[in-house]
């Protein structure tokens, strides 16, 4: 579907922002703005800041910013066509003629049909075909019920290879955009296949209700098939961003104000025609930060129910930690061994299930029964560790007030000292403080490899200062020393080597180097297969890159030992700082061509955290062990 840019527009000037924002965030006005605590990422003191005359938010804290539109496209994770279309229902704004008279739909709305054709067809096959007994058996069996087959839009792949590859021709469904989409697959002789024969679907919905994906199950177990197949991401899905179950849970959630979260998608469809409809499925992936995000839009209180395998306890502890830094209230429930979410409410009813809900433990109580049930606090040295543990979620908790009463009780669990759990809490802070900035290092990263790869992608030309001074540090790995070769790797990893030929050789080295393995050349060179790759080495230690062969000169009466740690810790200087100002530089060009103030403040910020690196690295002087 298309809308008119005018029409945009109309409903942009309809929907007067703070309106819109004040749904979601509590504002209150500050001067000519409004200010509010930021949805998309946790704070104490207020940052996001609405502006009424500009019609735009911004938060100084995590930098996301824009329109209406784009407020709504953040916050629901939804594309921009959708909250156009949210918006136009909102303020009773007619998009239907637009939709007419321009007769294009946009690449989104072409995959969202073809997938509701083939969820149609699926479900078809199950429900209504005579040869398709043994799935509508396996759901006998599992005590589902044919109304709720329909309303999950339940479904049957055939078995064969060409059933839906068939149906989708004779449909005129576009078959590259099927093959996009995971439901065809296309063989290297370009034959096309079904990608679910013999699977049992399940349709994954988005938060709005449209099929964005598929998962298919295996209904006899062969070997080598995995039990799932999901469909790849696309367009319209990506897996970290969708909750199964959300569309058909997020009224309940929002009433009874608590979400139920499990493993599985016939935990959720069990529970849910069994009444309980609160529920929540990660299904597949691990409980992702953009989950819990999309989870607490529309509650605070997360029951966690996973298996009681060591998987499903792995599972339950990391989930923890992403859900407190969202400040979501956790509780643990616990089935017993031997029962999942499914079987449970199947064998016992709904009452018994909700009586499990109800005794469910705080993460602290759960956590330290578990570790309990390890012995850990048998023996003192595992009880200083086990405390660590329980500490460290205590840590990422932003409310002060809950973090010491967390500790309180912690303390009169264990007997402990309040002041001994406060230090250890303390240390946690500060290391959660690093991680921080470590994720912001991360992404920097990411963004500059894409920038300096855009840049390569265009002139194929890396700075020959670069090279240079990359090939000398290739040529120091070679001078046998160990000091030497720790330092170089400590300070460059091996991707972040320009030249292919030097990542290879770093590689080799810095294994060796790990592997407590003499580092001489003569040895290192026989495990390279590549002749070319053998000879630019051997020129490489014979001297006819050098660019500094008077490194006694330089440094008269040191032992050579010193002066090549010398030299090493000048050279590796020279080069990040050589390679920081490239790309400063690339990044500079790039906020000359943008126009997007976004990007364009991203990447000022970005050159700023580059500026200080800089002085960091100028600063060193000394080589460390
Ligand atoms: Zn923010």
């Amino acid at each position: 579907m298309r809308i008119s840019e005018n029409k945009i527009e109309e409903i942009r000037i309809t929907a007067n922002i703070v309106d819109v924002i004040s749904e979601y965030v509590q504002l209150r006005k500050r001067g000519k703005n409004y200010i509010g605590l930021c949805p998309f990422h946790s704070e104490k003191t207020p940052s996001f800041t609405v502006s009424e005359e500009k019609q735009m938010f911004n938060c100084f804290g995590c930098h996301k910013g824009g329109n209406v539109y784009k407020f709504l496209m953040e916050y629901e994770k939804i594309s921009f066509i959708e909250s156009v279309q949210e918006l136009a229902q909102k303020y009773g704004i007619n998009i239907e003629l637009d939709e007419e008279s321009s007769g294009r739909q946009s690449e989104q709305e072409i995959l969202y049909d073809i997938n509701t054709e083939a969820a149609r067809y699926f479900s078809n096959n199950l429900l209504n075909h005579p040869e398709t007994e043994i799935a509508r058996e396996y759901f006998q069996k599992r005590k589902i019920k044919p109304q709720t087959l329909r309303s999950f839009g339940l479904g049957y792949a055939f078995p064969g290879w060409d059933h839906f590859v068939n149906y989708a021709q004779e449909r005129k469904i576009d078959l590259e955009r099927a093959i996009a989409l995971g439901l065809i697959g296309q063989s290297t002789d370009g034959r096309l296949y079904d990608k679910f024969p013999g699977r049992i679907i399940f349709p994954i919905f988005s938060p709005n209700g449209r099929v964005v994906a598929f998962a298919g199950r295996i209904i006899e177990n062969k070997e080598n098939a995995a039990k799932y197949l999901n469909s790849p991401e696309s367009l319209i899905y990506i897996k970290g961003r969708i909750l199964y179950g959300l569309s058909h849970a997020k009224d309940e959630i929002r009433k009874l104000d608590k979400a139920i979260l499990v493993e599985g998608y016939m935990d959720l469809i069990s529970l849910h025609q069994s009444g309980i409809k609160n529920v929540v499925a990660v299904s597949g992936t691990a409980l992702t930060e953009e989950q819990v995000q999309l989870l607490s839009r529309y509650t605070k209180n997360v029951v966690l129910l996973f298996d009681a395998d060591t998987a499903g306890i792995k599972a339950s502890m990391r989930s923890i930690e992403l859900l407190l830094k969202k400040d979501m209230e956790i509780k643990i429930a616990s089935l017993p061994a031997g029962e999942d979410p499914d079987s449970f409410v199947n064998n016992y009813g709904r009452e018994k299930f909700e009586e499990v809900i109800k005794k469910a433990q705080n993460f602290l109580e759960y956590q330290s029964a578990y570790f309990e049930s390890k012995g850990m606090f048998d023996d003192p040295s595992k009880t200083a560790e086990a405390i660590r543990e329980l500490v460290k979620p205590v840590s990422i908790i932003n409310d002060e007030l809950k973090r010491s009463l967390l500790i309180k009780t912690i303390a009169k669990k264990f007997n402990l000292r309040e002041k001994l759990l406060e230090n250890e809490l303390d240390k946690a802070i500060q290391s959660a403080g690093k991680q921080i900035t470590n994720e912001e290092r991360i992404k920097n990263k990411e963004l500059i490899k894409k920038n300096v790869e855009t840049k390569l992608q265009n002139d194929k030309k890396i700075s020959p200062r670069i090279l240079r001074l990359e090939k000398e540090i290739i040529k120091l790995l070679f001078e046998g020393n160990k000091e030497v070769v720790e330092y170089i790797s400590s300070r460059i990893p091996i991707e972040d080597f320009s030249a292919e030929a030097h990542t290879k050789i770093a590689e080799l080295v810095y294994n060796a180097c790990n592997n407590n393995e003499e580092i001489i050349a003569g040895s290192l060179i026989e495990k390279i297969n590549n002749e070319e790759l053998q000879l630019f080495i051997r020129d490489l230690i014979f001297d006819k890159y050098s660019i500094s062969r008077n490194w006694e000169d330089i440094y008269p009466g040191l032992p050579h030992e010193k002066i090549l740690q010398k030299i090493s810790v000048d050279t590796v200087k020279r080069y990040l700082v050589e390679k920081i100002n490239y790309i400063i530089k690339i990044n500079l060009k790039l906020i000359e061509s943008t126009e997007d103030e976004n990007e364009r403040f991203e990447l000022m910020k970005l050159i700023s955290n580059l500026e200080k690196e800089k002085m960091k690295v100028k600063q060193e002087t000394n080589l460390e062990s």
